[in-house]
């Protein structure tokens, strides 16, 4: 290959740093940071709403899971993507990293941030953006169980990106149930 034309293709490839290869709109910003601010208040709304789809557990079975899937998911994605901008993980942690989504960091980092946060608490990759983990410890602060932030995330399951993780609490909560003797 020519020098003239590795040069080019070079040039295409390189990113100086404090340019962000991502454009996202600072509305998601302000929203996210909105969810951020009111960690507390949606932790509540949260367990009040995951106790109603554990009361559906009985119909959900009867129906079929993943016949529900379908219609929930829709419901799932359009809210945690406006209030969250939620990339359908489906293995949400939000109510461990104070309603801060770890899957928006550019590393898709669920342990804590890596060692480039910027001084004025923005992401390496992404300058125009808070760091996901900063504000996650912010969240944190503000919850009832804020503490939940210290646990140690397992590794991601890929294939089960796009399916409800609401589903799949309510599943996990009721199996928990059932096996500690409690009704369902
Ligand atoms: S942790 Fe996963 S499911 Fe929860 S908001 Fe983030 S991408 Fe969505």
């Amino acid at each position: 290959m020519s020098f003239k034309r590795l040069r080019k293709k070079s040039s295409l490839t390189y990113r100086p740093a404090g340019t962000s290869p991502v454009r996202r709109g600072s509305l998601r910003f302000t929203v996210r940071a909105w969810s951020v601010r009111h960690a507390r208040a949606l932790e509540w709304l949260y367990r009040r709403f995951a106790g109603v789809l554990l009361k559906l557990h009985g119909l959900f079975a009867r129906i079929g899971y993943q016949r529900v899937e379908r219609p929930v998911l829709a419901v799932e994605k359009r809210v945690k993507g406006v209030l969250f901008d939620c990339r359908m993980c489906g293995q949400c942690v939000l109510s461990d990293t104070g309603m801060s989504c770890p899957m928006n960091c550019p590393k898709s980092l669920r342990n804590g941030p890596c060692g480039g946060v910027r001084a004025n608490g923005h992401c390496e990759v992404e300058p125009d953006m808070p760091c996901v983990w900063v504000e996650a410890w912010k969240g944190s602060r503000a919850m009832r169980d804020g503490d939940a932030i210290l646990r140690v995330q397992p590794a991601l399951d890929q294939s089960l990106r796009g399916s409800s993780a609401w589903l799949r609490a309510t599943a996990m909560s009721a199996a928990a149930k059932a096996s500690s003797g409690g009704p369902v």
